[in-house]
């Protein structure tokens, strides 16, 4: 059953997002969410491969960008960084 918090979450979504991502709302399962560490990263896109809800895009630099509304918390994305530069860090409880 959905919240009314989460309601008003996916109210702000764009339908072409949900249509370009994985096409699920998934942000709410996330106990941890990864931090990338921009310093680090040489952005090599392994992430963005990897990622079973692409909701990894490379911005402007190159540089991988992580849309919060489609990630899951899964940690893919910072095993598979050679670089170690995805750190997975606990979300603050609501
Ligand atoms: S934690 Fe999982 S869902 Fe989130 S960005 Fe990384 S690979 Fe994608
Ligand atoms: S896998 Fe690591 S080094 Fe490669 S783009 Fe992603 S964060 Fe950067």
């Amino acid at each position: 059953m959905i919240s009314e918090f989460d309601k008003s979450k996916i109210k702000g979504l764009i339908l072409n997002d949900i249509a370009r991502k994985g096409g699920k709302y998934v942000a709410n399962w996330r106990v941890y969410k990864p931090v990338i560490d921009h310093e680090k990263c040489v952005a090599c896109g392994l992430c963005i491969s990897y990622c079973p809800e692409q909701a990894i895009e490379p911005g402007d630099d190159g540089k991988p960008v992580i849309d919060y509304r489609f990630c899951k918390g899964c940690g893919v994305c910072a095993n598979e960084c050679p670089q170690k530069a995805i750190e997975m860090v606990k979300e603050e409880t609501q």
